[in-house]
This record gives C-alpha cells, sequence and structure tokens, in this order.
C-alpha cells in the first residue's frame, strides 16, 4: 500500500529501511550506512525534505542525512522517496540536542537549516538551532574547513544567530538579507517548503554561510 494512504506514521518509520534507527551505531561509520566514501551532508529539522530531497537529486556523488523530530513531518519525506526513489539519502527521527551522539569528529561536510523554529522567548534560546549551543555541537563533528548554511525569514532569528558566531567561535562568509535578489549567493538556491510559502507573501529571506 502506497504511504500516502497510510495512517500511524510511527509504525511506518520504524518498519522503514530509509530510517536510521540506531544512529548512535554509525557514528564514525556513515559511509558503511551508504556503501562509499562520498561527503556526507546534513539537514537539520528537515521538515517535509523538499530541499534535501532535491539536492540529493541533483548531487548523487554526495551523501545527505535528514534529521526532523516529529513522525508525522518525517512521514512526508518518506512518501518523497517513494515517488522519486533516492540511494544517497537517509533519515533520522530525534531531537537534534542528541546530535554528538550520532556523527563523529570530522564525519559531516556541510550543515544545512532551514527555517527553524525561532523559539522567540528568551529562556528558549538554547533550543534554536542556530543558537551558541547548537553552533558548539555542530563544531564536533563538521569538517575542519566546513560550512553551515542557514535560511530564514525571520529577522530577529537572523539578528540573534549572526550575534551567536562569535561566542561559539565562528566567522560569516556570505550574508544576504534578500536572498531571491542576491545573484551570487541565490545561484543554484532550493527553496525549500517554507521558503516558497514566506516569499511568496513578500518575506524577503535572510541567509548567510559561516565557518570556524
Ligand atoms: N526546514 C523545513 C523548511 O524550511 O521547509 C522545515 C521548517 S519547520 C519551521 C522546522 C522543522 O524543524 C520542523 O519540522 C521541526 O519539527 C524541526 N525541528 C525543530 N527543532 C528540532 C530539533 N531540535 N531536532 C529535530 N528537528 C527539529
Amino acid at each position: 500500500m502506497r504511504l500516502r494512504n497510510v495512517s500511524g506514521s510511527r509504525d511506518v518509520i520504524a518498519q522503514s529501511p530509509l530510517v536510521v534507527h540506531d544512529p548512535e551505531t554509525l557514528k564514525n561509520n556513515w559511509n558503511k550506512a551508504f556503501g562509499n566514501d562520498h561527503p556526507i551532508r546534513i539537514e537539520v529539522g528537515m521538515g517535509k525534505g523538499k530541499f534535501i530531497h532535491e539536492l540529493a537529486t541533483q548531487n548523487p556523488d554526495i551523501n545527505y542525512v535528514g534529521i526532523e523530530k516529529y513522525s508525522s513531518v518525517l512521514i512526508r519525506a518518506l512518501q518523497k522517496m517513494e515517488d522519486a526513489p533516492l540511494t544517497n539519502l537517509l533519515f533520522i527521527r530525534m531531537d537534534a540536542e542528541d546530535i554528538t551522539k550520532v556523527f563523529g569528529s570530522g564525519e559531516v561536510d556541510k550543515i544545512y537549516l532551514n527555517f527553524s523554529d525561532p523559539w522567540p522567548k528568551d529562556r528558549h534560546a538554547k533550543r534554536r538551532l542556530p543558537s551558541r549551543e547548537f553552533l558548539r555541537r555542530y563544531d564536533c563533528f563538521l569538517k575542519k574547513d566546513g560550512v553551515l548554511e542557514f535560511k530564514t525569514d525571520n529577522r530577529d532569528l537572523f539578528d540573534f544567530a549572526l550575534e551567536e558566531l562569535s561566542f561559539a567561535g565562528w566567522e560569516a562568509l556570505q550574508v544576504t538579507y534578500d536572498l531571491h535578489h542576491d545573484e551570487k549567493m541565490s545561484a543554484g538556491n532550493i527553496m525549500t517548503e517554507y521558503e516558497e510559502k514566506f516569499s511568496s507573501k513578500g518575506n524577503p529571506i535572510y541567509k548567510y554561510i559561516i565557518r570556524r
């Protein structure tokens, strides 16, 4: 039966070979999961997976891991794989707070954050995926010269994310406050689900590319 007709996302995800169920066991061994030595790139908080699915389709010689907290959302990414299967894309259902248990030192080539939840209350700042706490986590497994790319339409979150860089020892390589009108930074841009929704309302999209 096609996944589109299935209710009960937890059971489907528990049985899916596209979802890594014990990701800690693959720490330092992700190349074995993919069966090759290609670079590994991840999207944290991928949502329904449009962005990472398109990226993986365009780049068959790069391996991708999509991380999403909720089964009800992750199942949408599995449906995309049913329609257009790929061998270079795997998923993890987890809270990214535990991400350092999953990837070893230097194991990841690039990190994508797209339209991360803003967590507007100050007391929840540590939950924001571009916070200094998360940047320290990413530092544990991102390759030495690896980069992190972040897009959002939320100006407060973007300003916060830029301010966090120096606290965690990162620096901005490229910044734009209007991605879709920035010829250089928009080249090859793949729209996420949220990006389509918010840019169609006329919201500018902010983006940075950072490294340590
Ligand atoms: N990246 C997608 C896009 O741009 O269309 C989805 C954006 S949506 C606003 C944020 C997604 O991140 C949600 O699906 C949410 O469940 C997921 N998320 C938020 N915090 C997370 C965390 N700590 N670990 C894993 N996923 C998380």
